[in-house]
């Protein structure tokens, strides 16, 4: 029987365990806290899923398996870890990032359409669109409950036979020492998320910094969808389990370190989402913080992640940049696949040097 220790439980981490389990694989899972630990990135309440990445086929397709994936882990618990409530993109150019998603999805048959602003003002009460050339919206799009889903995965890997070590593992030479104790084993998966730099100076190069999301109370029966303002770096989603309308900046905040670092949200934040509600959503613009929540983004230079294999048999998996809940359970599907030699990882997901870009989640830009 083949062997593995993944290092992580966080989405990454436990959605790989889970898939090698299945396959036959015997899987140590290592954490140095516990599967949805409010540090991880995975602990996020909501994450949202689309398919739209602009040019990019190969996002878009991951996307696609991944929410086919989510509906089924869905199905097997008998809950909704997937909210497919739709998504609206506010494209403020003819030809920028919407277009280009547009061309792609068209290319691929994922559902989408384009609409006028109006037409998306009616999905949402009192909206201001009147710096729209239009809206991509793709009804399949939606929101999975993300800490809930790690946890769900993490439970369904343990009854898969996976076995859950906790403490902090450090690497020892191509293995993996937690305290006392080697763990061996044919592959070792380093899925550490924002840790990840400190457990391999030097091989990896990753910027952590803070990000503050923050949810607005909204009236009863608000019933709008996920949204996402690409070109002004911000985005959110309707009422879901109470939550309120999620109204989050994109743009990259200050370093951050997650281990010790505050998990409350700075007042600027709040400015930043309020300013936001006044240009597009203003019935909202005074309404109460009903809850809000710090995570941070594992960036590389590129936001393109890291899947790479320094030495033979250990794996980094990690450089999140910001995007990969969503993909996790297709991404699982895709690593197992090179674990067990049957593919290459994209060369993107390299150890190379990467040139500085970026705009697979927003563009980056907050001054519009
Ligand atoms: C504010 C915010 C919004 C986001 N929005 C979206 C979105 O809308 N859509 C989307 O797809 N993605 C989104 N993301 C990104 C997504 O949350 C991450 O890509 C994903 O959760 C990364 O999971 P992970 O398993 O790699 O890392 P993590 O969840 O951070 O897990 C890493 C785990 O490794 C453990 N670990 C680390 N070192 C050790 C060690 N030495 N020993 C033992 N255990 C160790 C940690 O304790 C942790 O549990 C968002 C992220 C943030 C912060």
């Amino acid at each position: 029987m083949r062997s593995v220790v993944i290092v992580g439980a966080g989405i990454w981490g436990t959605s790989l365990a889970l898939r090698l389990a299945e396959s036959g694989w015997r899987v140590t899972l290592v954490e140095q806290y516990q599967p949805g630990h409010l540090r991880q990135a995975s602990a996020g309440e909501t994450r949202l899923l689309r398919s739209a990445h602009g040019t990019d086929e190969w996002y878009a397709r991951l996307a696609r398996r991944a929410r086919e994936l989510w509906r089924e882990l869905g199905d097997r618990v008998g809950e909704e870890l997937y909210a497919e409530m739709g998504m609206l993109w506010f494209a403020r150019r003819a030809r920028g990032w919407e277009h280009s998603s547009a061309s792609v999805l068209e290319r691929l048959g994922i559902p989408h359409e384009i609409w006028d602003p109006a037409r998306a003002g009616a999905a949402f009460p009192d909206f201001r669109g009147d710096d729209l050339e239009f809206a991509l919206w793709e009804p399949e799009a939606g929101v999975v409950r993300a800490r809930r889903a790690t946890q769900v995965t993490a439970r369904l890997a343990l009854a898969a036979g996976v076995e859950l070590v906790r403490g902090r593992a450090e690497p020892y030479g191509g293995s993996v020492r937690v305290g006392g104790e080697v763990l061996r084993a044919d592959r070792v998966v380093w899925a550490c998320g924002a840790w990840l730099p400190r457990l391999f100076p030097g091989l990896v190069d990753l910027q952590v910094t803070k990000q503050d999301t923050l949810h607005f109370a909204v009236p009863g029966g608000w019933d709008t969808p996920a949204w996402v303002d690409y070109d002004a770096s911000i985005y959110g989603h309707g009422d879901i389990d109470g939550l309120g309308m999620k109204v989050s900046s994109d743009a990259e905040g200050e370093p951050y370190d997650a281990e010790t670092g505050d998990r409350r949200i700075s007042a600027a934040s709040e400015d930043v989402s309020r300013a936001y509600l006044r240009r597009r959503f203003p019935s909202l613009v005074g309404a109460p913080v009903l809850f809000s929540q710090v995570c941070q983004y594992t960036f590389t230079h590129d936001s393109e992640w890291i899947i790479a294999q320094p030495e033979d048999g250990v794996w980094l998996l990690g450089g999140e940049s910001g995007h990969g809940f969503k993909h996790a359970p297709a991404l699982a599907e895709y690593v197992a696949e090179i674990l067990e030699g049957g593919r290459k990882p994209e060369p993107r997901f390299g150890l190379h040097e990467r040139i500085p870009a970026r705009g697979l989640r927003t563009s980056g830009q907050t001054d519009r």
